[in-house]
C-alpha cells in the first residue's frame, strides 16, 4: 500500500509544483496586505461592549476588502457559519417583491431553507415576499442565454456558487464569473452578482470579485481562516451593498460601527496569513487522493491533473462497504476524536442517510481533513481539507490499509 501511495505521489509532483506557485503568489499577496495596513500587536487586542473604534475588527475588514479588490468587507466572529453569512447577505440585498436567481443550478442544501423552497418557510425569503428562480448549468458552464431569458425587472440578486458542494456539476473557476458579470452590468444594471465563495478562497490567484462579482461570501472555518480562526464569516463587495448587508448584521443606521470580541483577534490575522499555505496543503491532499483512487481503478472528480478552483475531491468508491470503511479510516487517522466511529445517520434536511468523518480541532471546520457522503448510489465520498499535506498523506495511507484489512479493497 505504501508503495502504491508513493507511486501516486510521484505522479503528482508536477501538479504540486503548480500548487506551490499559487501558494507563493497568494502568500505574497497576504503579506503585502498585512504590511500595507501596518498590522501590529494592538490589532489583536480583545474588546468589550459596543466595540466602538475596535481597530482589530476594522483593520481585519480592511484587509479582506483589500485582498478581494473590493470596496468594503464585513468580517466578524459573530457570523456563526457560511449559511449565516449567505443568509445575511441575501436578506440585506433583497426587498419584498424582488426575485433571487440562482444561476448555477440548485444552491447548497442549507440555502434551500433560507430561500424557502424546502421546509416550513418560516422566516425565509419566501415568507418575506421574495420570489425565487433557478437556471441550471449547461455542459458544465453557466448558461448565459438562459440566464438572459430568465431575467425579470425584479431580479435583484443573481447568485452563483463557485464550489460544486456535494453535487455532480463541475465547480466554477473565478474567471467564469466575468462573462456573467459583464452581461448583468451592461444589460441588467439593477441586478447584482453574488458569489458563494465557500471552499474557493486562495485556490487560484484571483477571487471572483476581481472578475466583476459585486459581492463574495464565505466562511472563516473553511479556507480563509487558515485552520486557526475559531469561528466567523465574511462578506466583501461594493460599498453600497456592504452597507445594506451591515444593517442586517446589526441594525439600520448602526451597521459595522459596533460589535466587540472578547477573545483575541490574533487567530483571525494569523489564520489569514497561513491560509494560502494551508489551502495548498488541502489541495495537495485532494490531488493525492484523486491519484490514489485512479491507481485503484476508481473514478474521481476533479481528475488529479485537472485545474482546481476549490478544495473538494469527490471519490467514487462504488460500494456502501467501501464508503463506510473510508470514513472510518479518515476518522481513525484524525488528531482529535480518533476513537469515535462514524455511522450513517438521518441528518435533518437530507433525503438519504449521511456519513461524516471529522476529527477536527475547530469543531466542524472543513479546512481540516474531513469526509462526508450520502449513503446512495454511486457511493461517492467528498473529501476536503487537511492542515498539513503530511497528515493528508498519512491519513490516506492508513485509510487504504484499513480498507484492505476489512477486505473491501
Ligand atoms: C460550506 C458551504 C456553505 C455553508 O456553510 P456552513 O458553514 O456549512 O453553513 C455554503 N455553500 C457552500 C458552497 C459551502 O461549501
Amino acid at each position: 500500500m505504501k508503495q502504491m501511495i508513493q507511486a501516486a505521489e510521484k505522479r503528482c509532483e508536477p501538479i504540486f509544483q503548480r500548487i506551490d506557485e499559487i501558494a507563493l503568489f497568494n502568500t505574497e499577496k497576504v503579506l503585502n496586505a498585512l504590511q500595507r495596513h501596518q498590522v501590529a500587536a494592538r490589532h489583536f487586542a480583545p474588546t468589550t461592549g459596543y466595540g466602538y473604534d475596535d481597530v482589530g475588527r476594522d483593520t481585519l475588514e480592511k484587509l479582506f476588502a483589500d485582498l478581494f479588490a473590493a470596496d468594503a468587507a464585513i468580517v466578524r466572529p459573530q457570523i456563526a457559519s457560511g449559511t449565516h453569512a449567505l443568509a445575511m447577505c441575501l436578506f440585506g440585498l433583497l426587498k419584498p417583491g424582488d426575485e433571487l436567481m440562482y444561476a448555477s443550478g440548485a444552491p447548497y442544501d442549507t440555502l434551500e431553507e433560507v430561500i424557502g423552497v424546502r421546509g416550513c418557510a418560516e422566516g425565509s425569503l419566501r415568507e418575506m415576499g421574495v420570489t425565487y428562480t433557478e437556471v441550471p448549468m449547461r455542459d458544465g458552464k453557466l448558461d448565459l442565454p438562459a440566464i438572459r431569458v430568465a431575467m425579470k425587472p425584479q431580479t435583484r440578486v443573481v447568485a452563483i456558487q463557485r464550489s460544486r458542494g456535494y453535487s455532480s456539476r463541475p465547480s466554477l473557476m473565478p474567471e467564469d464569473t466575468e462573462p456573467l458579470a459583464k452581461m448583468l452590468h451592461s444589460e441588467f444594471p439593477y441586478a447584482c452578482l453574488m458569489v458563494d465563495n465557500c471552499y474557493g478562497e486562495f485556490v487560484c490567484e484571483k477571487e471572483p470579485t476581481q472578475y466583476g462579482a459585486d459581492v463574495c461570501v464565505g466562511s472563516l472555518i473553511k479556507n480563509p481562516g487558515g485552520g486557526l480562526a475559531p469561528t466567523g464569516g465574511y462578506i466583501v463587495g461594493r460599498q453600497a451593498l456592504i452597507d445594506r448587508v451591515s444593517y442586517r448584521l446589526t441594525a439600520p443606521g448602526i451597521g459595522r460601527e459596533v460589535g466587540s470580541y472578547a477573545g483575541s483577534y490574533q487567530p483571525f490575522y494569523q489564520g489569514l496569513f497561513l491560509a494560502p499555505h494551508v489551502v495548498a496543503q488541502a489541495v495537495k491532499t485532494a490531488t493525492l487522493a484523486a491519484a490514489v483512487c485512479e491507481a485503484m481503478g476508481m473514478g474521481s472528480t476533479p481528475a488529479p491533473d485537472a485545474p482546481r478552483t476549490d478544495i473538494i475531491q469527490a471519490l467514487e468508491l462504488g460500494t456502501p462497504e467501501r464508503l463506510i470503511a473510508f470514513c472510518e479510516g479518515i476518522q481513525m487517522s484524525s488528531p482529535v476524536d480518533s476513537m469515535a466511529l462514524p455511522e450513517p445517520w438521518d441528518m435533518p434536511g437530507y433525503q438519504h442517510q449521511v456519513i461524516m468523518a471529522a476529527g477536527t480541532f475547530v469543531s466542524g471546520a472543513s479546512i481540516e481533513l474531513s469526509a462526508d457522503a450520502p449513503m446512495s448510489e454511486p457511493y461517492t465520498v467528498f473529501l476536503q481539507g487537511g492542515l498539513t499535506y503530511s497528515h493528508g498523506k498519512l491519513a490516506l495511507t492508513r485509510t487504504c490499509e484499513y480498507m484492505k484489512k476489512k477486505g473491501c479493497l
